[in-house]
């Protein structure tokens, strides 16, 4: 006697749609997390994962942890990591998705938040299949992050002795047919220039103009597209006071990135220098600068295990995905340098970080059929 036949084993299109609805009208902007937490913690232990969080929260002052789910595998196989994270952007409070058959976006004035709970429905529809469809698969640890939004801190302060997993997934970009295996790293450069402040018309001799002495740093700086792998940015100029007064304080803020570390160096270097030199040249003048790591550059070789596992699973559903890089940091920058090979898949996410955000149905479930099809695979 054959057993009877079980369920049909598919992403469930509906399904993962009304799940995406309702996570994206649950506010979690960044250290907010707590609420979309627990609603993730019931959605998980349903599907018989054992829910921790980890201590993150406590760290970073948010109101919660990282949440780390661990599904028991079918079979004997290395565990596999899936990753996404929990916190938006603002404006991201009270979103109301429109539905325009297969797109879904904010009604303009929210992002829509699929970045990343896109990656999240996805990871939680793909184990409701396994489970429902009896499914061979591998012992799956599940983590969602807080805090990607505001430096990647959730996955920095990551407790890694709850995984088993030592490889993985990434959910967090936008082109589906990619997995992104490389990306940059940045550093943040905080420049204040201090001079002397004076009467403008009265006695400009006595003043030292630290606006003068910032463009003459800015306008000597290489900025924009510097090489294949560098760009240069600076985003933010503070000071003065008034029309009448020579400013003695302006602050400058910007950033270097590269997908190699020695020319990240390189360009932050150059920054630094232009603006001491031109503090140089104004006696009076003085710069105090500092610069922060943002995030180091990530490179995972287009033939490293992973990779030929999502390859080798999107064939399987008929589809190519291939190795790229992208232009940003995420939670797989810090989880490759903390010792797991992860890879960025993407979910149909399109112009995030505005309140034109939007995404595709049909993406997201391409997506998941992948992912779904990478689970099979990693149980042969
Ligand atoms: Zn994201």
């Amino acid at each position: 006697m054959l057993p009877s036949a079980p369920m049909p084993a598919a992403i469930d299109r509906e399904r993962l749609q009304a799940l995406f609805l309702e996570l994206v009208r649950i506010d979690s902007l960044s250290r907010r997390e707590g609420r979309i937490a627990s609603r993730l913690a019931r959605e998980l232990r349903e599907l018989g994962a054992e829910v921790v969080f980890d201590e993150a929260g406590a760290r970073v002052g948010g109101d919660t942890g990282n949440l780390v789910a661990r599904v028991a595998g079918t079979v004997d196989a290395p565990a596999l990591l899936l990753c996404a994270h929990m916190d938006t952007v603002s404006p991201g409070e009270g979103v109301r998705p429109v539905v325009e058959d297969d797109v879904i976006r904010s009604d303009g004035t929210t992002v829509l938040g699929g970045d990343d709970k896109s990656g999240v429905a996805i990871v939680c529809e793909c184990i409701r299949v396994c489970r429902d469809g009896r499914l061979r698969h591998p012992p799956i640890d599940v983590v969602f992050t807080i805090c990607e939004e505001v430096g990647l801190l959730g996955a920095r302060h990551l407790d890694t002795s709850l995984l088993r997993a030592r490889r993985g997934l990434v959910f967090d970009s936008d082109a589906v047919g990619c997995a992104f295996t490389r990306a940059p790293g940045a550093n943040h450069i905080d420049v204040v220039v201090r001079g002397r402040a004076a009467h403008a018309g009265m006695a400009p001799e006595r003043g030292v103009s630290v606006i003068r002495v910032a463009a003459e740093a800015i306008a000597a700086l290489r900025l924009g597209r510097i090489d294949a792998e560098t760009t240069a940015n600076v985003g933010i100029i503070q000071g003065g006071r008034a029309t009448n007064i020579v400013p003695d304080e302006v602050r400058v803020r910007g950033e270097a990135r590269s997908h190699d570390r020695e020319r990240l160096a390189a360009e932050t270097a150059h920054m630094r220098a232009c603006f001491e030199e031109a503090a140089g040249r104004h006696p009076g003048a003085r710069v105090e600068i500092e610069v922060e790591s943002a995030y180091e550059p990530m490179a995972v070789a287009d033939d490293s295990a992973i990779m030929l596992l999502v390859a080798a699973a999107a064939a399987r559903t008929g589809r190519t995905i291939t190795p790229a890089g992208m232009g940003g940091g995420c939670d797989a920058n810090v989880l490759n340098r903390r010792g797991l090979e992860v890879v960025n898949l993407g979910t149909g996410m399109r112009d995030i970080h505005t309140t034109g955000e939007w995404l595709s149905v049909s993406d997201m479930v391409a997506a998941a059929e992948v992912t779904l099809a990478v689970l099979q695979l990693a149980a042969e």
